[in-house]
């Protein structure tokens, strides 16, 4: 890409390179060569991004939630009218189709929208006094400055919804962005900046994730913390929040179990079901990943599933047409190909893909494996990838048995014909979400977030503003 930006931070107004000068390269998935550099924060950066963080914070609580709505809704219709050329630099510095890219970037703007309305109703209460003259007051207030940690699956939609929950509230912020894909999230920012945010409200930084993090969590201007990302990283930075008695948000990896009965309307199920599997490649936490087929409808699911992910276009997201682009970064393909080695040589079908597309760029196949024994690792692990894992059932018992059979619980998937089935199955799998007879997760209206090792808290929905506010009680006798 010939005009990808030289990324900056973003600290008490100013746009700005690392105090040390340091920069991390930037890669494009796509072709490996280095697009761009991002800057890299260190101690210096982020003590001032941490008074910039309070003096924002001054500023911002006691900016009217009107005019905090207003600015929200000026910075959504100039992430808009940008959509084009951030979705560009997205596809080049992650990979994603650009029709995605730019997907994802609008489906940002009704985010910013969706939060800047819901902080208008963010309603405390009156509650009815014992006595007479006496008045019981529940207040909502900001939580304080936040500290917010966002992977590079969604570049934007990742900050987007932990930034305009904050913001909607009243609070400061802090932004870690993913390094690898830096550009589209600071474009995210600076529609906030060119809207008349005042400064010190956000701060955006990049650098070493576990230097950052372990500086910010336990320092006390930071009173909330935002993860997405692994389970391994989710429960340690959770554990120094809890140790520094930081409230937390985390929205960690996910296994999907998507589940097909006999009754459903299988073509349906296995086009919708492939659709969801590859987009992005697959690096989507509630990506559909154990596909539990019931007996009589295996064989019909699993070829027009395979033929699916056989007739998809990988390759440039650039590139008109293309439908998968490469993995995101280079850990990726190593992950993958371990994971469908260790399933094939314990016995389970290779049934699509398997292998690495080309020597340039990170390019893997759409890859379907059948009859996987649970012990195979992908069985256990998330894959994170272009992998579907297409398993039979017999009965509902068993089915629900091997949905939660694992430590996670973010997104389920489930096709029936009958409406007796879709109720006792969403009521029988442990999971955060569950969409039946199609897809439809993750609109800001409505909760977004995982049970278990999934993590805690929401980023969707009335419920998104809940962790950045705290309560105060307010009882007062008439004078
Ligand atoms: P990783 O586990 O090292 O990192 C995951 C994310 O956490 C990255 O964004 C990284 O920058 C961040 N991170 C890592 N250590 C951190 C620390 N100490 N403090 C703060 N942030 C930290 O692995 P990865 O190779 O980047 O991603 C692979 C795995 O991460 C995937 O298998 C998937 O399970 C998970 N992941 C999940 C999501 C999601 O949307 N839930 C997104 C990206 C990655």
């Amino acid at each position: 890409m010939a005009n990808y930006p030289k990324v900056q931070l973003h600290i008490d107004g100013e746009w700005r390179d690392a105090r040390s000068g340091k920069t991390i390269e930037v890669i494009n998935p796509a072709t490996e060569e280095v697009i761009g550099t991002v800057a890299h924060a260190e101690k210096a950066d982020l003590d001032e991004a941490l008074e910039a963080a309070e003096r924002g914070f001054a500023i911002w609580r006691k900016t009217s939630v009107f005019d905090r709505y207003k600015l929200m809704r000026k910075a959504a219709d100039i992430l808009r009218s940008r959509a084009d050329a951030i979705a560009a630099m997205m596809t080049a510095e992650q990979g994603k189709p650009l029709p995605e890219a730019k997907m994802e970037t609008l489906a940002g703007a009704d985010i910013i929208e969706w939060m800047a309305e819901e902080g208008r109703r963010a309603y405390g209460r009156v509650i009815p006094a014992r006595a007479e003259g006496i008045y019981q007051l529940v207040v909502r207030e900001p939580v304080g400055p936040v500290a917010a940690f966002t992977p590079w699956n969604f570049p934007i939609n990742q900050v987007v919804r932990k930034l305009s929950a904050a913001l909607a509230t009243g609070n400061s912020i802090i932004v870690k962005a993913p390094e690898e894909t830096p550009a589209s999230p600071a474009e995210l920012i600076r529609a906030f900046i060119d809207a008349g945010l005042p400064k010190g409200v956000v701060q955006l930084v990049y650098g070493v994730p576990a230097e950052i993090s372990s500086y910010l969590i336990p320092h006390p201007t930071i009173r909330k913390i935002t993860f997405t990302g692994s389970t391994p990283v989710g429960k340690l930075l959770a554990g120094l929040a809890g140790q520094h008695m930081k409230r937390a948000t985390m929205e960690l990896g996910g296994h999907a179990p998507a589940i097909v009965f006999d009754d459903a309307d299988i073509q349906k199920a296995a086009k919708t079901l492939a659709t969801s599997k590859f987009r992005n490649a697959g690096q989507v936490c509630v990506s559909p990943t154990r596909f539990l087929i019931q007996e009589r409808s295996f064989d019909e699911f699993l070829e027009t599933f395979t033929s699916y992910a056989k007739s998809l276009k990988v390759g440039n997201g650039m590139e008109e047409g293309v439908q998968m682009g490469p993995l995101a970064n280079d850990r990726r393909v190593p992950t993958i190909e371990t994971l469908v080695q260790d399933a094939v040589g314990r016995g389970a079908k290779l049934q699509a893909g398997g292998s690495r597309i080309g020597n340039k760029g990170y390019f893997y196949e759409p890859t379907v494996i059948s009859d996987l024994p649970l012990d195979a690792r992908a069985m256990n692990e998330e894959p994170f990838g272009p992998l579907a894992l297409v398993n039979r059932f017999s009965d509902f018992d068993e089915v629900v048995q091997e949905s939660n059979r694992l430590p996670f619980g973010l997104a389920a998937y489930a096709f029936t014909g009958s409406a007796t089935t879709a109720q006792r199955i969403a009521a029988s799998v442990e999971t955060g979400m569950m969409t039946i007879n199609h897809l439809g997760l993750a609109l800001p209206e409505v909760p977004f977030g995982g049970v278990k090792d999934s993590g805690y808290g929401s980023e969707g929905g009335s419920e998104a503003l809940e962790p950045y506010l705290v309560t105060k009680f307010v009882t007062q006798a008439g004078l």
